[in-house]
């Protein structure tokens, strides 16, 4: 059976770009693979994280994966944390991915600029490395991320080649898997930017109330030729709106720009805002639900030792290929 792993820092409160690019297509993929799930707090701390944040975040993201559908007896979910493993391979795997590799990431340079350029952490160069540790430990095939993170995908894809052809056959290749629709939702004032949990301009936030949810869709950035088409360099507002409605309504672009042709923007937005107040509230409600019974804690308990099962069988094998002496 396939093997799929998805990941989700705890680096603020999720967003919709979070919910579309990833959590809302897991409840269907449980059913094509075995799924390790879990929440990448260690890499949270690349950038400055209050500890009181980065706790809530992360039973946060708990609640979210179960609040999605996802059935913790078949599923694995876990921190990242709390499989050790993932630390120690990644001290291994730094060895194998280079410094020019690194400092051509999208990720690095566009969060480094944001930086002090004296206090740039080593731990937000050496991302992609813990990221394919993360990747590489359960022998994963798929990887459901949104757009942005297909390069790092592709890093460690190169780095198990490079790993496979000097010590023999060891690690899986994993393949990103990205959305048709709602690879990248955009920000809603800047809609030339991703839409990220790091960056508070033009999120909509999953535990946000619904008439903070329609007041933010009804002030959406748009432009001023008044026809909904869907063309993200003239039009990325309206794209960005269009990509929402057909994410959530389950239908193509095409069919989103057919079902609104002729309608004026006021009444656009408002149907959009509909779709995700009705895709959010229910979501919340079960999110409340799940933090409020603690069923989270279960789920991680068991999911950290299924979890460290497998983790632990692969860091052997990688140990015993270089030759580290294993007791
Ligand atoms: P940060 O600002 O901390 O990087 P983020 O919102 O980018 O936060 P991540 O934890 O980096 O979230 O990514 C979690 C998953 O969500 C990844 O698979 C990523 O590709 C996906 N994702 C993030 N932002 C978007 C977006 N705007 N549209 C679609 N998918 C997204
Ligand atoms: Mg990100």
């Amino acid at each position: 059976m396939a093997r799929i792993l998805t990941g989700v820092k705890p680096t603020g409160t999720l967003t919709l770009g979070n919910y579309i690019g990833v959590l809302k297509n897991l409840k269907s993929l449980q059913n094509e693979g075995e799924m390790f799930i879990f929440i990448a707090d260690l890499h949270a701390l690349t950038l400055p994280i209050e500890p009181s944040i980065l706790t809530k975040n992360s039973i946060d993201i708990a609640c979210f994966y179960l609040a999605a559908g996802l059935d913790p007896k078949k599923n694995t979910i876990f921190l990242q944390s709390s499989v050790s493993e993932h630390a120690e391979l990644a001290i291994i795997l730094q060895n194998y991915l280079y410094m020019g590799e690194l400092s051509r990431m999208t990720q690095y340079k566009d969060q480094s600029i944001k930086l002090n350029q004296n206090a740039i952490g080593l731990g937000i160069f050496a991302y992609p490395v813990l990221m394919a540790s993360d990747i590489l430990l359960y022998d994963v095939d798929t990887i459901p991320v949104g757009e942005d993170q297909v390069q790092h995908v592709e890093l460690t894809r190169d780095l198990a080649n490079r790993f496979n052809k000097r010590y023999g056959d060891t690690f899986t290749l994993p393949q990103p898997l990205v959305n048709k629709v709602g690879k990248r939702i955009m920000s809603l004032s800047d809609p030339t930017k991703k839409m990220s949990k790091s960056d508070s301009k033009g999120d909509i936030y999953l535990l946000d109330d619904e008439k903070t949810i329609r007041k933010k869709i009804m002030s959406a950035v748009t432009d001023l030729d008044n026809t909904i088409k869907y063309d993200v360099n003239k039009k990325p507002g309206i794209s960005n709106l269009l990509t929402i409605y057909a994410a959530l309504s389950d239908c193509s672009i095409e069919e989103a720009e057919k079902h609104f042709s002729g309608c004026g923007y006021g009444d656009f937005k408002k149907e959009v805002a509909e779709v995700v107040v009705k895709e959010l509230v229910p979501f919340q409600e079960r999110y409340q639900e799940i933090l409020s019974s603690g069923a989270y804690k279960e789920a991680l308990e068991e999911g950290a030792k299924k979890a460290k099962a497998v983790a632990s069988k692969t860091l052997l094998r990688v140990k015993e290929k270089i030759g580290l002496v294993t007791l």
